[in-house]
């Protein structure tokens, strides 16, 4: 059902529609903007490709076989690789409640069907510029130097001190540390993380986690075995300490 284009884009988009004509047309047009396209017609397919790999764009119909979209959809902002991922939803119907309905589910834009392919394209491109300029605002060149007492992550540096002594990180343990610490206070689960940091990567499991955040609390923390910076919260997952802890 689905079918990949193999070749060197700016971005790979996910076309979930169980009409033949309207998926085609919509991969045709959506290829023809550089972007590379997964095609499927099922909601339980379209999921499982959502939590395998990282998309741009997806364009998810409402009513599908199998998986709803508005199930599908808030199953991938719960837990995928594409929990910000743009989504552009198509509905059939015009009713104000399934517009209000997809939106609430966590879709960015939506199409009533019958609607124009320039339309589409149009909603697309504008939903691909936004995630762009949101990436490009949390690129860490824009992003200041994280301090606490006895610990400074400097983003643009890749540069990380425990009472001014420079430390050594590796990419993957230095993006961890620097998403948890600029939101202190903040849980992120294990299945987060792994969407987080990891991205596309499959062959790594909830005790990847685990194990980094061990390296990390190794390099920083001055007593591993109590950590002050990175706290476990049982049941839940890691966080950085704000104030209060
Ligand atoms: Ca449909």
């Amino acid at each position: 059902m689905d079918r990949e284009r193999t070749q060197t884009t700016p971005g790979r988009a996910l076309i979930v529609e169980d009409e033949p004509h309207i998926r085609e047309l919509v991969a045709l047009h959506l290829s023809l903007e550089g972007l590379t396209c997964t095609q499927t017609g099922d909601g339980d397919e379209a999921l499982r490709l959502a939590k395998d790999g990282h998309f741009d764009l997806i364009v998810l119909d409402l009513m599908l076989p199998g998986l709803d979209g508005v199930t599908v959809c808030r199953a991938i902002r719960r837990d995928s690789p594409n929990a910000e991922t743009p989504i552009l939803m198509l509905t059939a119907r015009s009713e104000e409640s399934d517009k209000v309905l997809g939106l609430e589910s966590g879709a960015d834009d939506y199409l009533t069907k019958p609607f124009g392919i320039r339309e589409l394209v149009a909603r697309a491109r504008a939903l691909l510029r936004r995630a762009n300029a949101i990436r490009a605002a949390q690129a860490p060149e824009h992003a200041e130097v994280i301090a606490v007492p006895g610990l400074s992550i400097d983003p643009a540096r890749r540069q990380v001190r425990v009472d001014d002594r420079a430390v050594d990180l590796t990419t993957l343990e230095f993006e961890l540390l620097y998403l948890l610490a600029s939101r202190r206070g903040l849980v992120f689960s294990r299945e987060m993380l792994l969407g987080r940091v990891w991205k596309d990567d499959r062959h790594v499991t909830e005790r990847s986690v685990d194990t980094l955040i061990k390296r990390i609390r190794k390099k920083i923390e001055p007593d591993p075995e109590n950590p002050k910076f990175i706290l476990t919260v049982w049941g839940a997952g890691y966080k950085f300490a704000d104030a209060d802890d």
